[in-house]
């Protein structure tokens, strides 16, 4: 399975990642200036190749949606080029705090990156905001905010971005479309407030942090449901096998059957209730 480069809008470009891969997006305006948002190390010459594919003749940003390696983990590459990387101060704080042992374990089974890019190491963004500000090209505003309730929802760092000239919203993974979300570095309730505030946001195209993108703000917004009911449902059980009235036998074969049952990304269900 490979990314599909997709064409949100007339500036925007989705990579969005196979069976529930990472999305990354960039966002180019008319010179070919571009902001990139989230990269992974791993699928670097992805992201490259996107960016040319794009007509993308330099990238003036990097802004990492949240905190987890496979949106932050080529913070190195871009900040070598002299790339800015704009970040919440909760993504930066979850980075500068817990971010070390996660990036060493996650390169484990990919040593021959550290070959290929000598020094590679957990990056910090070095622009950061608390609760919203603009990221500006010429006929790009991009509005970011910072939507972690209490400091922790799906992440530590979750941002949300709006670009304002052509109506598109990039959520990073406060939604998942069509797979199965990664839980277990999350507070569920929180994360289920920030979803509420989300419920109303406008826009014309909504891109995931994994997942398709969605056509349309009434579509988007059944995504935005979708989500919520999943985590509600998924928590509920999580108390029911806390209070010992429920297996995590049966709450896997729960979240695997009904209208759960066409999501991708099985393996994480078992992850989730075994991580909990
Ligand atoms: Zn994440």
């Amino acid at each position: 399975m490979e990314s599909e480069l997709k064409q949100v809008s007339e500036s925007v470009f989705a990579l969005i990642g196979p069976q529930g891969g990472t999305n990354f997006t960039i966002i180019k305006n008319r010179a070919g200036h571009a902001v990139l948002i989230d990269a992974d190390i791993r699928r670097i010459d992805e992201i490259e190749e996107a960016l040319q594919l794009a007509g993308c003749s330099r990238v003036e940003y990097l802004i990492d949606t949240h905190e987890h390696f496979d949106h932050t983990s080529a913070n190195f590459y871009f900040a070598q080029r002299g790339i800015p990387i704009v970040a919440s101060s909760g993504c930066v704080s979850a980075m500068r705090e817990q971010g070390g042992p996660d990036f060493e374990r996650m390169m484990k089974p990919v040593p021959e990156l550290y070959e290929r890019f000598p020094g590679l190491c957990l990056t910090l963004p070095d622009v950061q905001f608390t609760d919203r500000t603009k990221v500006t090209l010429p006929g790009v505003t991009l509005h970011l905010d910072y939507r972690a309730e209490n400091g922790h929802s799906h992440s530590k760092g979750d941002t949300t971005l709006y670009f304002e000239e052509e109506e598109v919203f990039i959520a990073g993974d406060l939604l998942y479309t069509e797979v199965h979300p990664v839980t277990f570095f999350s507070n569920i309730p929180n994360w289920l407030s920030s979803l509420k505030t989300l419920f109303d946001s406008h826009y014309k195209q909504l891109v995931p942090g994994h997942g398709p993108s969605v056509d349309g703000e009434q579509r988007g917004r059944a995504y935005f449901r979708k989500m919520h009911d999943y985590l509600e449902d998924f928590y509920g059980h999580l108390q029911e096998i806390k209070a010992g009235r429920e297996s995590s036998d049966e709450l896997a074969q729960h979240m695997l059957s009904g209208s759960y049952r066409s999501l991708g990304k099985t393996r994480m269900v078992q992850r989730n209730i075994n991580q909990f």
